[in-house]
């Protein structure tokens, strides 16, 4: 079956109305409407649109609390620690990387722990946010939900999440290289998109319940369940193991364990963020030219199959140019979505238009 075409800004006004009837600020709704287009603008329908019945289910079972402003829980210039009271991630994870982005420019430097935060969704849309401000930024990300779904290299059971990590780099006159991905040999969102598609999923994502390889992503909905592995074996296990441990457990966050599972409809993140001021370094000329020559001695390589040599962040961008006008969305997302405009509907007494509606012809 055909994809569902949605013309990109009446996608972004859908969401935004509806977090607006759900009760955000008008800030907090073109925040979360901004952040999830632009995912799906990315290419990264995991953390698009397709989020929002999540983060609707969250909000209507008392999880996700809208309009937060992070507190400060510790601040000593250069290191802050942030607490987002289970605030919309959209919003909370802008607020604060705009402290950590100010810190930077007061010191060079800034160590950002933020914790407690509903799902901050694509890590690049920050990493981003530091690099529009000229600066480097490194993001150690844990995400807790009700149950684990990644299993640790060499196991069978689930014992975490798909922990993003993520890094950018600003260069002059140039799209930053861009390095934003799960520590999961997929993202759970992908498992998700292609389950509402009936699809399979690549080879080396999955196991199912007994621990036997799957591109089944059944294994992950319909008990026995299954799980998700790491990407690089061993070498995503370790990254996975470092996001819990900086991201949570070092900035109060909650790490993957049952004593935190105890909420049942949000994604949890925490993250540990580190930016520099790369002007501070003195190198900027240098940097720009051993660069650019690292990056054109990259591209000269003899292609493979892939017909091409991508630079981190390059996908993101191509699929921004072919996406502007217009998005895709899958029939059963598209189901999820106008259910969720009709919750919102329901439980404040408003009218929403169901985003079916909104389709091309
Ligand atoms: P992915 O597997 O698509 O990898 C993306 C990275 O690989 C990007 O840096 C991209 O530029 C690069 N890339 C893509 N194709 C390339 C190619 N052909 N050559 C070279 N580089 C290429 O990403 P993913 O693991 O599916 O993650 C998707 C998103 O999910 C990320 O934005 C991540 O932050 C987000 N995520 C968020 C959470 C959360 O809890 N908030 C959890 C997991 C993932």
């Amino acid at each position: 079956m055909q994809d569902i075409l949605i013309p990109t800004p009446a996608l972004h006004g859908w969401i935004e109305r509806l977090f607006a009837a759900a009760g955000s600020d008008p800030s907090e709704a073109r925040l979360t409407a901004d952040h999830l287009v632009g995912a799906n603008l990315s290419g990264h329908d995991s953390h698009g649109a397709g989020m929002v019945p999540r983060y609707v289910s969250s909000l209507l079972n008392g999880e996700l609390q809208l309009n937060r402003a992070v507190e400060v829980v510790s601040d000593t210039g250069s290191i802050v620690v942030l607490d987002g009271q289970r605030g919309m991630g959209q919003s909370i994870a802008h607020q604060a990387m705009a402290i950590a982005i100010e810190r930077v420019r007061l010191h060079g430097v800034a160590v950002l722990a933020l914790r407690n935060s509903h799902h901050i969704g694509r890590v690049g849309h920050w990493a981003e946010q530091a690099a529009a401000a000229g600066f480097v930024s490194v993001h150690f990300v844990n995400a807790v939900s009700s149950k684990p779904i990644v299993a640790p290299h060499g196991g069978i059971e689930p014992r975490f999440n798909t922990n993003p990590f993520t890094v950018a780099i600003p260069r002059e006159d140039q799209q930053p290289i861009l390095l934003d991905f799960a520590t999961s040999a997929i993202a759970q969102g992908k498992v998700r998109v292609a389950y509402n598609k009936g699809a399979k999923v690549p080879a080396g994502a999955l196991i199912d319940a007994d621990g036997r390889p799957s591109d089944d992503p059944g294994v992950m909905f319909e008990p026995p369940l299954g799980a998700l592995l790491t990407f690089g074996a061993h070498k995503g296990f370790g990254m996975a193991v470092v996001c819990e441990l900086l991201g949570a457990a070092l900035t109060g966050g909650g790490s993957s364990h049952p004593a935190n599972f105890a909420r049942n409809y949000g994604v949890w993140n925490n993250m540990l963020a580190l930016l520099f001021d790369p002007a501070r370094l003195g190198t900027g000329a240098l940097f720009e030219s051993e660069s650019a020559s690292f990056i054109d001695y990259v591209r000269s390589a003899r292609k493979s199959e892939l017909g091409e040599i991508l630079m981190p962040g390059e996908a993101e961008q191509r699929y921004r140019r072919e996406r502007a006008e217009r998005i895709a969305i899958d029939h059963g997302t598209m189901a999820e979505l106008d259910a969720a405009a009709a919750a919102i509907a329901a439980a404040r007494g408003v009218e929403l238009t169901p985003l079916s509606a909104l389709a091309l012809p």
